[in-house]
Order: C-alpha cells, then structure tokens, then sequence
C-alpha cells in the first residue's frame, strides 16, 4: 500500500547512503535534486520557512518555462547554499517524506549536494576555519591570546578587515572566549548514591561541546551546580573532540566520521556503564541522536550512545517524573521569552524547557517555536548575514512583545542573535539574556 499525504504515520528517516559512489556522482545527483524541486514547485508548502525554497520557487517563476525544466542546473547551486539544515522542513512541514513514496528528504538531499561539493571543490579558508571550532577554541583561549581575540572581535576597523579578508559579517556580534575553559576547571562531583528512576539513571556524563568549553563555561557550571543540587553523580567525558555538526553543515562527511572516531568510544563505555550523557547545546545532542546513527546504522556503540543522550531538560523533566529532582526553588524568574531552537524541534521530545521553566513558581514564559535564522556558522557569514536578520525578524519581534527580563534559548548561539536583532530594532528594554540552565540555577538559588 502507498503512504498517502497527509498520513499520520511516523516519518522514517533513511540512513543516508553516503558511503555509497553514487551518492557523489554528479548526474544523479542532478537528476535526484530535480525530481525534488519539481515536487517542491508543486507543493510550495515550505515558502516560508527560510530562504532557501524562496530561492528556488523564484529561479522555477523566472525561467522561461516556469518550472523546474526551464532552471539551469547550475543556479540548483543557489538553493543548496541558502539551505543550513536546520532539519525543519523534514519535520514539520513535509507531507512526502519517506514512508510515503515520493520519499521527499529535503535536508539530506541539501547535505548530499554540500557533500559533492566539498569533495568536488573542497572549501574555501572561511569556512574551514569557523567550523573547525575545536582548533579555533584551543587557539582563542590561549592566555594574552584570550584577550586580543575577544578586544579585536570588538574594535569596528579589526572587524571591517575581517569582513573583507575573511568573509565574516562585520556587524554580527560574536561571542567572548573565555579565559577559563570549562572541562579543565569544572568541578568534581560530590559523592552521592546512585538512585536510577523509571525514566532516568541516576548518573549522568557531561559532553561538555566545543561552545560551553571555550565561549560559555558558566553554562557547563550551573549545569554542574544543578546536579549537585539534585544530589545526581556526575562526571565530565573523558576525551572530547566536536561533536562534528559544523563539518557536517559544510558537507565534509570524512572529517565527521574522524570526530566520531574520537567521541564515541568513551561516550559509549559511559553510555553502557549505566550513565545518562547530557549535552548542553541541541545542535550537538542532535548529531548524537540522529545525524551519526543516520550516517553509521550497523555501529553498535553509536547506538548506545544514541540510547544514553539526552537533552538537559529532557533529563530534568523525566527526573521530575521520577519524583526525584528538586522542586525547592527560592525566587521565580519574572518574564521569560523562551525561543526553542529548531534543533530541539526536530528531537521530538516535546517542550521540556518550557515545562521546567513554567514549574517555578513567579515565572511567565512566553513561547516562540520558530527558527530564529541563524545556524551555527551560517548567520555569521558576511553574504547570508541579511537573510539571517531577515529570517529572525519575526522572532526578535514576538520575543521583544512581552517586555520580558529575560531572553532565553536552548541554543545559546540563537539566544546571542536574538538579543542582538531585538537591540537593533530598539526592542529590547530591560531584559537580559540567559541561557534556561543557568535561569535554573538562578532559580534554585544554588
Ligand atoms: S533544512 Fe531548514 S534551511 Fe534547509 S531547506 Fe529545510 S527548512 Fe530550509
Ligand atoms: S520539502 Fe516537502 S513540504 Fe516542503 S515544499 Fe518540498 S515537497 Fe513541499
């Protein structure tokens, strides 16, 4: 029987085939990007989701047909740029997607595409650089580098020379190194006895991720902070490159399987020693949870890690569940606007951050569940920085309406670009950003 559209079956997501030659052959690839725009061109569903099916929907409406046929293959190139695989078509929008048999992937056929182009043309310096974050973090946080790093990223001419040699927008606002990382100074876990729950073990293993290690490590504390609250034993993994999600973006699938290569095997051990491993950035617990187990299907301690990873307040809510975590919080938070980033979306765990936030007495959490438009690296770059704006603006808007104290998202890179969009369109007041872990933290008064 065929899946019909509109069918309340569960998607399937295929594993993506890349080891196969043909994923890179050129022409299929051609034929395969075609067949998919012209379904897209009838359906049209997706136009306002980012930039990249305007893109499309206008090269189809400008040909000198009309349709799909009429677009030189080379301007197929334009849509695949404007796509950063946020994964939201695919899971919010698409009636066609496998197991109906028009098997509609739109974000893998983006990756495959990025995928023939790296290995075809490789890329340029820019972007190997902004997604090498590991190398780019080791190097910024080096002492007195630290300080230059962060001072210059400030001084408008350093930035008007970054812009133009680099390619990275001058007017983006980037974030601090910061001088203490997080994996060398967190602190040790106190002893406490392991209480499992139905829902949760009760041990928990820190991927710390390249953004809380070298930019954020006041995120990584409070999460800290909170579980010794909760009296749950943590420890901090034990070896730790990129979870590979930015060479992922860029379609460098070789280097992702050597990130791989790095991660997962503590991550397994931990994983089949009975620990709960918390990621504190959704982008990086989604590469645990859908991207490596789509790219390695057959690999046994992928899965164990797949089964073992959790986000934050996915953890934190089930724990509840469990009756065992805290409620004794000592001050409510005020107003928070709250934006779920679509890498959360797309885990399908439901609103966990806002159902923890809005079980602290004295909090007002107002919801925003729409991308944002900035991506990890793509929002950063000089020539997609004015669709990322674009792509924001209803968020900044529906973020600023509440007069809120605090901005808030699980990504933190999302939440930085939403204040920043917000204090560009005069909207911002009085509130502060902060990341709903550290909103938690605040909240238990720890
Ligand atoms: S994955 Fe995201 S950015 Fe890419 S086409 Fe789909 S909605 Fe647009
Ligand atoms: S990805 Fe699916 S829902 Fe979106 S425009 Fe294409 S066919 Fe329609």
């Amino acid at each position: 029987m065929t899946a019909r559209e509109g069918s309340l079956e569960a998607p399937t997501r295929h594993p993506l085939d890349w080891r196969n030659p043909d994923f890179y052959d050129a022409d299929k690839l051609d034929k395969e990007l075609e067949r998919v725009y012209e379904i897209c061109h009838g359906c049209r569903r997706c136009v306002n989701l980012c930039t990249a099916f305007p893109t499309l929907f206008d090269l189809v409406d400008e040909s000198s047909t009309m349709e799909v046929d009429g677009v030189d293959k080379k301007d197929y190139w334009k849509v695949v740029d404007q796509c950063y695989l946020c994964d939201m078509c695919y899971m919010t929008k698409c009636p066609y997607v496998p197991p109906h048999e028009w098997n509609v992937d739109f974000p893998h056929l983006m990756l495959r595409a990025k995928a023939v182009k790296f290995r075809s043309e490789g890329a340029r310096f820019r972007d190997r650089l902004l997604s090498s974050t590991d190398a780019l973090g080791k190097l910024a946080t080096i002492p007195v580098v630290v300080q230059t790093v962060n001072a210059m990223n400030k001084v408008p001419l350093a930035r008007g020379v970054m812009q133009s040699v680099l390619g990275v927008a001058k007017a983006r606002e980037l974030p601090d190194y910061a001088s203490r990382k997080f994996r060398p100074n967190a602190a040790t876990s106190r002893t406490h006895a392991v209480k499992d729950g139905k829902n949760t073990p009760g041990k928990v293993a820190i991927y710390a991720t390249c953004y809380v290690n070298y930019n954020e490590p006041g995120i990584g504390n409070d999460l800290l902070a909170i579980l010794e609250h909760n009296a749950i034993p943590y420890v901090i993994v034990e070896k730790e490159a990129c979870c590979g999600m930015p060479k992922l973006e860029l379609g460098d699938l070789e280097t992702v399987a050597k990130h791989k290569e790095i991660n997962i095997p503590p991550l397994a051990r931990l994983a089949r020693e009975g620990y709960a491993i918390l990621t504190p950035v959704p982008s990086c617990t989604l590469m645990f949870k859908q991207e490596l187990p789509l790219m390695f299907p057959d690999d046994a301690d992928v899965k164990a890690v797949q089964d073992a990873m959790f986000d934050p307040f996915e953890y934190f809510v089930l724990r509840n569940k469990d009756g065992l975590l805290k409620t004794d919080f000592k001050g409510g938070l005020g107003k928070v606007s709250y934006h779920i980033p679509c890498h959360s979306r797309v885990q399908n765990m439901g609103q966990k951050t806002r159902e923890m936030l809005q079980a602290i007495p004295g909090t007002e959490v107002t919801t925003i569940e729409r991308c944002a438009g900035h991506d990890g690296t793509w929002g950063v770059k000089t020539e997609y920085y004015a669709n990322s704006m674009k792509i924001g603006r209803p968020v900044f808007r529906q973020m600023a309406e509440p007069s809120p104290d605090w901005v808030s998202s699980d990504c933190p890179i999302a939440g930085r670009h939403i204040l920043q969009g917000m204090r560009e369109g005069d909207a911002a007041g009085h509130a502060r950003k902060a990341h709903p872990i550290t909103l938690l933290r605040t909240a238990y008064g720890v």
